[in-house]
């Protein structure tokens, strides 16, 4: 597992890890992101809600990890952005079981909001706004210190 707010280089870090390290990867950011792409039913619940900078339901994202993770046939993967609550953490665990290992990336907000409205400007993701980037470090300020407590 990967944590740290928006824009402190969970995707980066991964990717180098994906290349140097012989791991599997996936961001769940991007797996929601997907959904909404191919506009499931499950993608059009989501849209609003990303493009908000709030989480989505425990359930949902648990689920969807699940899903992809049983297509990896039980290897060792690197979840990046994962878990983001302290409901996540527990709901992971009763459905796919303990983790092993923990990264936490800390960096300053006003760094990570400099990053992500940076990136705006070549990624183009909906939701690198001002506005939504600000939410969703509110949002990671307000969660990460039970999520951590709950990974230590
Ligand atoms: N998200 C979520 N639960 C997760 C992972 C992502 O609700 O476990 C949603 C949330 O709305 C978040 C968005 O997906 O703002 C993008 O996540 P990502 O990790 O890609 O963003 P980053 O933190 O890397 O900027
Ligand atoms: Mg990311």
């Amino acid at each position: 597992m990967v944590v740290g707010g928006p824009g402190s280089g969970k995707g980066v870090l991964c990717r180098r890890l994906v290349d140097e390290c012989d791991v599997s990867h996936v961001s769940c950011g991007d797996l929601l992101r997907s959904e909404v792409e191919a506009d499931t039913p499950l993608g059009r619940e989501v849209a609003g809600i990303m493009l908000r900078g709030e989480l989505v339901s425990s359930a949902l994202i648990v689920t969807l990890l699940r899903r992809r993770m049983r297509s990896f046939g039980g290897r060792r993967l690197l979840l990046d952005g994962f878990p983001r609550s302290r409901d996540n953490a527990i709901d992971f665990e009763a459905q796919c079981g303990r983790p092993e290992l923990a990264l936490h990336l800390v960096c300053d907000e006003e760094k990570m909001l400099e990053r992500i409205l940076r990136r705006a400007q070549t990624e183009g993701r909906a939701d690198d706004t001002r506005k939504a980037a600000v939410r969703r470090i509110a949002v990671y300020r307000q969660q990460s210190e039970p999520t951590l407590e709950w990974l230590r």
